[in-house]
């Protein structure tokens, strides 16, 4: 049975994509908050739909599977939102943002990886911007329509159709930069590239 992997960047902006995913495939959505949230799922191997960050970026790509990946389309909002979130559960209040250049270095070598992984051109990977829901949520989310119209049956067709049309995008709203971490992030990239 072919099965649905949905990996995102950390703490990118996807709870319209999530939502929809929701719709589709209720009980058979496996999230790494609230299941198990490995791939393959092990709290029920019929589920069709794995939730991952892919931490580990041992996520095989098989011929059989669908691979949906999303991100922020500025790379650096990606680095920033995730180690902005690490801070925070770290508890760390700190603005000399230098003394955890490690931690964002690792955090850069995960997104590169990651980022070139489920770039690659193939007719099973679908990769979206987070940005793509927000300029046009309609279209994007009638593209991850199509993109998984294979596995989903004829019943859910036009309810997939009727639920896109009456949803309100509205309430997506994207996240705000810290200007100054920001900034930090793009000068350490910066200083990478010229070193
Ligand atoms: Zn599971």
């Amino acid at each position: 049975m072919e099965k649905i992997i949905f990996i995102s960047f950390p703490r990118t902006n996807n709870l319209l994509l999530v939502r929809f995913l929701k719709f589709l495939f209720k009980d058979d959505f496996c999230s790494q908050y609230h299941n198990c949230g490995t791939v393959p799922c092990t709290c029920n191997p019929q589920k069709k739909l794995s939730k991952t960050f892919d931490f580990e970026l041992d996520i095989p790509i098989t011929d059989d599977n669908f691979y949906m990946y999303i991100e922020n389309e500025d790379k650096i909002k990606n680095i920033e939102y995730y180690f902005h979130f690490w801070l925070f559960v770290n508890n760390i209040h700190e603005k000399n943002y230098s003394k955890y250049n490690d931690k964002i270095q690792n955090i850069i070598q995960y997104y590169d990886k990651l980022h070139k992984k489920y770039s690659t051109k193939k007719s099973n990977i679908l990769h979206v911007y987070s940005q793509d829901f927000e300029k046009n949520p309609q279209e994007t989310l009638n593209k991850v329509f199509l993109f998984l119209k294979p596995v989903i049956s004829i019943e859910k067709i036009q309810e997939t159709k009727e639920y896109i049309n009456e949803l309100s995008f509205h309430n997506y709203v994207a996240k705000k930069s810290e200007n100054d971490l920001y900034d930090y992030i793009k000068n350490f990239m910066n200083q990478q590239h010229s070193e």
